[in-house]
């Protein structure tokens, strides 16, 4: 058997290398490093993959966000609402720009932004909302942009877990993730569904004047070179990283087909044990599962890991400590916040390998260990 990793790069990396290694080589004969042709055709495959009018690719999916938020012209003090139930950068950007997070409940089934807290939260200094499409399940989007819509707020998707993800609305049409909200962030973080060879972010709109902010914002604010009519950043996506990106682009929907395929297996495994509830998947969402999450009720959580790790089996916490915990967001006077609902998630949560190479032989010999414990 091979080893069993959380993601397996390498592998999947075998199946593509000859396509790959090919059109990195072509940039390098190329030089044009920064800003090249693969960058313009990334951005184009990625706009058209998605149905959205602009891609801006940026350096990571935390730029990503940060240029976002920037290119709103959201004020030092504005509050933004955000899950606390999320990876730290999307609250992280929120507080770097000094506007104030306000941390909501999840929804306990979907691990995504519960809109009745969401609409609780809204105060006359609310500006903008960022819903986590986490794990790779999105958020109800339909409405969270009802409740933006009658409060006149922004909205900003944190796609980093979910990039492919399909969207099914209530009316029968269908969108991608990332394409819906005013704006849509997403990461090339390796690891990610749709992972670079190093860092790497994205940002997508159907807004033409948002568009053209967000390029200044990303390039030092430049209206035209050597004018800087914003304060901006230094955020880009190289030439290479691009290259390689548009190749696994091709391969998104089939990655996301053995995802769920591994994601299948599991629920499989654990039907009917009624120490693990095995991830939800609501109608109006597909699941891409950058995560396989499920929760542990009465089982020893640490014991488990321990124990798979013994057997070679990797598991991780996503995440140990939510943002309304977080030391760093202190100083926002919201640690002492209520989070009944988060904190019950934040006990229970366990993530299992899940990537596109995973193989039978690993998953069967993965479950059986995990049900070994629990049942014991
Ligand atoms: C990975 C991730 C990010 C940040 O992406 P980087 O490329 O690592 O900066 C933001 N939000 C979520 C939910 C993520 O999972």
């Amino acid at each position: 058997m091979r080893p069993i990793q959380m993601v397996d790069t390498k592998t999947q990396y075998q199946k593509i290398k000859s396509e790959v290694d090919k059109a990195v080589l072509e940039v390098m004969e190329s030089s044009a490093f920064i800003n090249g042709k693969p960058v313009h055709d990334f951005a184009a495959s990625l706009s058209s993959y998605l149905g959205v009018k602009h891609t801006i690719p940026c350096a990571n999916g935390t730029d990503a966000l940060q240029i976002a938020m920037m290119a709103l012209g959201l004020q030092p003090g504005d509050e933004v609402i955000t899950p606390s139930f999320t990876y730290i950068a999307t609250t992280e950007v929120i507080a770097l720009l000094r506007l104030t997070p306000v941390f909501v409940e999840v929804d306990a089934k979907t691990f995504c932004m519960d809109p009745a807290a969401l609409e609780k939260a809204i105060t006359p200094k609310t500006k903008a909302i960022v819903p986590v499409h986490l794990y790779g399940h999105a958020a109800p989007m339909e409405e969270i942009m009802a409740i933006a819509q009658k409060h006149n707020l922004y909205v900003i998707e944190d796609n980093a877990q979910a990039i492919g993800c399909d969207y099914n609305f209530s009316d029968g049409t269908k969108k991608k993730t990332g394409s819906i909200g005013h704006i849509g962030a997403t990461s090339f973080y390796p690891s990610k569904n749709l992972g670079a060879f190093g860092d790497g972010g994205a940002i997508f709109t159907n807004d033409d004047a948002l568009a053209a902010k967000m390029k200044m914002v990303a390039n030092h604010g430049q209206s035209r070179q050597y004018y800087h009519d914003v304060v901006g950043c230094n955020s880009r996506l190289d030439s290479i990283q691009a290259a390689i990106l548009d190749i696994k682009l091709q391969h998104l929907d089939e990655y996301a087909v053995a995802r769920r395929k591994a994601a299948d297996f599991y629920d499989n495994a654990f039907a009917g044990n009624p120490k693990i509830t095995t991830p939800y998947r609501a109608a109006y969402s597909s699941h891409v599962f950058h995560q396989y999450t499920v929760l542990l009720e009465g089982v020893n959580r640490n014991g488990l890991k321990e124990f798979l790790a013994e057997h070679k089996i990797p598991a991780m916490i996503y995440y140990p400590v939510p943002g309304h915990k977080q030391k760093m967001f202190e100083q926002f006077n919201v640690a002492s916040k209520e989070m009944p609902v988060t904190d019950w998630l934040t006990e229970r949560v366990i993530s299992f390998p899940i990537h596109t190479e995973l193989d039978e032989e690993q998953l069967n010999y993965i479950c059986s260990a995990i049900i070994e414990f629990v049942n014991q």
